[in-house]
């Protein structure tokens, strides 16, 4: 085990079995620039160009505990990125589960894509990528177990709350607190904030000029 996962499990941010197996199994160096390798066992965001970063690992950590993914599950990736979180996902929803990976850059489409095939995630069908604009969340597949988003936004979108089963979670940062929402009725949302994050903004509507 890396001298990182060790560290996020001793700090309390990594706790469950099935994550720690899927930090362990789903390597963060194979997801960032080859300049980077080097300093992907370190507890910090990294460049992955076009002026967006792969998050830090304690913040991904604490995000995918909040989710509290289960195998089989729906799951929703807004701002897939380097493809890292959607893979860790993939590993923890098993074969029975999907994840569907939105990003609006395309080159970090490609780049997320590419990167997530390594471990087969793609052609196994258990992860869809999706280059667009995931500010509306995306309807063609709803509803989903579990959202996720890494870039922030001002409030929680009423498109997202809509995509999650009753019953269903998500991780989404609201400026630099990270709000945790469980659905427990078509119109009753329990929300919980937690301080101190920092995340690149998501983008809404425009093209995506690189
Ligand atoms: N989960 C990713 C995080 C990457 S940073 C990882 O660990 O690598 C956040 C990502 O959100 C960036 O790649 C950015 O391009 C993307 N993004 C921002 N606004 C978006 C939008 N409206 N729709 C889809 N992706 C968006």
């Amino acid at each position: 085990m890396s001298r990182l996962i060790n560290n996020l499990i001793t700090q309390g941010y990594l706790k469950s079995d099935a994550l720690i197996d899927a930090f362990n199994r789903i390597g963060r160096e194979e997801f960032v620039p080859e300049e980077f390798v080097s300093e992907a066992d370190t507890n910090i965001p990294l460049p992955i160009g076009y002026g967006q970063t792969i998050s830090q690992p304690l913040t991904v950590a604490m995000m995918l505990e909040l989710l509290d993914l289960r195998p089989g599950q729906k799951v929703l990736d807004i701002g897939s990125g380097s493809g890292w979180t959607s893979a860790l996902m993939a590993e923890v929803v098993g074969d029975e589960g999907s994840v569907v990976a939105v990003e609006r850059i395309p080159e970090l489409y490609d780049f997320g894509k590419k990167n997530i095939d390594k471990f087969g995630f793609v052609s196994l069908k258990r992860v869809k990528c999706v280059l667009g604009d995931g500010s509306q969340g995306y309807a063609k597949d709803a509803p989903y177990d579990r959202i996720l988003v890494s870039a922030s936004l001002e409030e929680i979108p009423d498109t997202y709350k809509e995509q999650l089963t009753i019953g269903g979670k998500m991780v989404m940062p609201i400026y630099n607190s990270l709000a945790y929402v469980e659905k427990r009725g078509k119109d009753d949302f329990y929300v919980e904030r937690f301080a101190g994050f920092i995340f690149v903004p998501l983008i809404e509507n425009s093209p995506a000029t690189t």
